[in-house]
């Protein structure tokens, strides 16, 4: 699923091409993926409003436009958005007054598109925890303390800290040598200090490479993001560690496979 790097890779290239731009027409393949308001109504209230700004929320990219309303976009496992489009392979297809298309695919029609007034309104918002680029830390190490969930679904939880999924949080969690498995609680000073530049580090990184192309993720421009080849852990299973050379292991935890070296991380 695209995290943080990822959707903030696709936010600042939406901005360089898509803001200012009027949407004409909304071509609707399948209507799966709008789950507000109804299709009439999200393709009219769509119509004839120019793309005022983009923002990235967690995970949620939110297209502020000129009639005061709002586009709300979770990629969630398969979501892409690409610019320009070919209509071919999309859910939906907004027609641009530049005469592009910006399409917005989805192979497993899990992504939900909202046509909203105020994005501030919506319950995800309201839920969701700050970004690690927001505090500092003192405030993380605050929001660990008395926390005895497991550290790597802590981090993920995105009412905790948005931004960071199951990819980031088994690279952050090698760097700072920390087993997934760890209760938070149990975390000392040097280790959630650690932690929380390791965490904020792989982001930046990941951004700088335009993100991880695994499942579907793909830049913008439909290429995918350069940043798997610097993977430590994720997807590294029965492969060397790239510290002490111990076969990286795989385990499930709360449900998501959770990559590690049982040598590295303590
Ligand atoms: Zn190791």
């Amino acid at each position: 699923m695209p995290e943080l790097p990822e959707v903030e890779t696709i936010k600042r290239e939406l901005e360089q091409v898509v803001v200012g731009k009027k949407i004409i027409d909304v071509i609707v393949n399948n209507p799966k993926v709008i789950r507000e308001p109804k299709q009439e109504d999200f393709v009219k209230g769509l119509r004839n409003a120019t793309i005022k700004n983009i923002l990235r929320k967690g995970k949620l990219l939110i297209l502020e436009l000129s009639c005061g309303k709002s586009l709300a976009i979770h990629l969630k496992m398969t979501g892409q958005l690409v610019y320009p489009g070919n209509g071919k392979t999309s859910r939906i297809s907004f027609k641009l007054s530049d005469g592009k298309l910006l399409d917005f695919n989805d192979r497993r029609l899990f992504a939900e598109l909202r046509l909203i007034d105020d994005w501030r309104n919506l319950k995800f918002i309201q839920s969701l925890g700050p970004e690690p680029f927001e505090i500092s830390a003192k405030n993380f190490k605050e929001m660990l303390a008395r926390k005895k969930t497991k550290i790597k679904p802590l981090l993920m939880d995105q009412t905790f800290i948005s931004g960071v999924g199951n990819l980031y949080a088994a690279e952050a969690l090698f760097r700072a040598k920390i087993n997934p498995m760890r209760p938070a609680s149990t975390l000392n000073d040097k280790e959630k200090d650690l932690l929380f530049k390791e965490i904020k580090d792989t982001l930046s990184e990941a951004i700088r490479y335009k993100g991880s192309s695994v499942d579907q993720y793909v830049q913008l421009t439909g290429k995918p993001g350069d940043y798997v080849k610097y993977h430590k852990a994720y997807d590294r299973e029965g492969k060397p560690c790239l510290v002490c050379a111990t076969a990286i292991k795989r385990i499930s935890l709360g449900g998501r496979g959770t990559y590690f070296c049982p040598k590295c991380q303590k």
